[in-house]
């Protein structure tokens, strides 16, 4: 990674300092930006101080000179009450950080939340002569650490432009979805078809250890044969199959249960809102209903433990 800190490089404040924003903000640092983080937790911004950040004790401290700000919260009711003030807000109130932000400002939004949403926010944003987009992304803590994100971003092309290079610094491939809200609708259609193929490996490698099978044999196999898919692959949920993967240490770490229920139902709603079939998104989404009432906090990948119990104990 790059270490050159131009006199023009933009300055960035970073908010939402989780599994994936903090790998994220640390490898902004390590590509010469230089970074003010604010996160609720004084434990994830402790983290930042040590890889190089400057602290704050409020978002609105957090941006002070900033031209660029970068989330990465939980879900929509995070975004709302960090841009527009209040979690249920749909207007912009005196506590949101757009009433704040200088005009010319960038925003990047990296959470995923739903696209009335996002477009709502940015519409706002563009009100005040601000630019934002959103840029959720693919890969896990895995490609958050290394750097190696998927973007998916949607936004007017000078936006879109401007958030590139920023970008790059914690990703590998940068996608141009669209406008407002497109880069969270190609993520909600990816992450549906993630929950459906990590509920049926599971059900799957279940169906063969069940009848006597090693589930690293049986891996082996599927990943040579037509079964073969990315949570197979590099995101194994059965136990031991793989190392440094979730399933491998306690399903702690890497996205939690409560963000795939959450996404699965942003696809839900958003097929609702269409009248798209979307019969195999509703089963994982009822799995997952069922699953984050006991292991909400835990990796996506226990869902292996509804069909094996045992490997949550
Ligand atoms: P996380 O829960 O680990 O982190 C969220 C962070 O936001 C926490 O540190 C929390 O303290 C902070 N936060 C919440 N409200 C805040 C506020 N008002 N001000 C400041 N900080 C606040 O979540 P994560 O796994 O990092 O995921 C973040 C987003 O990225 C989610 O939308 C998720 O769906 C998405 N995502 C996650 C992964 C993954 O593998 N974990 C992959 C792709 C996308």
């Amino acid at each position: 990674m790059t270490q050159n800190t131009p006199k023009d490089t933009p300055k960035i404040a970073f908010i939402g300092l989780g599994n994936m924003g903090g790998p994220m903000a640390k490898n902004l640092l390590k590509n010469g930006y230089q970074v003010t983080v604010y996160d609720l937790s004084e434990a994830a911004q402790q983290q930042l101080s040590d890889a190089g950040a400057s602290t704050s004790s409020s978002p609105k401290q957090a941006v002070q000179g900033a031209d660029v700000v970068i989330t990465m919260l939980p879900a929509s009711k995070h975004v709302n009450t960090v841009y527009l003030g209040d979690a249920e807000a749909t207007q912009l109130t005196a506590d949101g950080l757009l009433s704040e932000l200088p005009s010319g400002t960038l925003v990047i939004d990296s959470s995923t939340i739903d696209a009335a949403a996002a477009r709502n926010v940015a519409r706002i944003a563009t009100t005040k002569g601000i630019d934002m987009v959103d840029a959720p992304v693919s890969g896990g803590t895995a490609g958050a650490e290394a750097g190696t994100l998927t973007f998916i971003v949607g936004g007017e092309d000078s936006a879109f432009n401007r958030a590139e290079p920023i970008l790059k610094a914690m990703g590998k491939n940068i996608f141009h979805a669209g406008s407002n809200g497109a880069g969270q609708v190609a993520k909600i259609c990816n992450n549906m078809l993630l929950g459906i193929l990590m509920s049926g490996t599971a059900e799957a490698l279940n169906l063969g250890v069940k009848n006597g099978l090693d589930a690293k044999v049986l891996s082996d196999i599927m990943l040579q044969s037509s079964g073969r898919n990315w949570t197979l692959e590099v995101y194994n949920p059965y136990p031991g199959v793989l190392e440094n993967v979730p399933s491998s240490r306690g399903y702690s770490g890497g996205f939690m249960s409560q963000h795939m229920h959450k996404d699965l139902h942003l696809a839900l709603q958003a097929a609702e809102d269409i009248n798209a079939e979307v019969p195999m998104g509703a089963q994982a989404a009822a799995l997952y209903d069922e699953h984050i009432k006991e292991h909400n906090t835990k990796d996506f990948s226990s869902i292996m433990a509804h069909f094996d119990s045992s490997v949550l104990r």
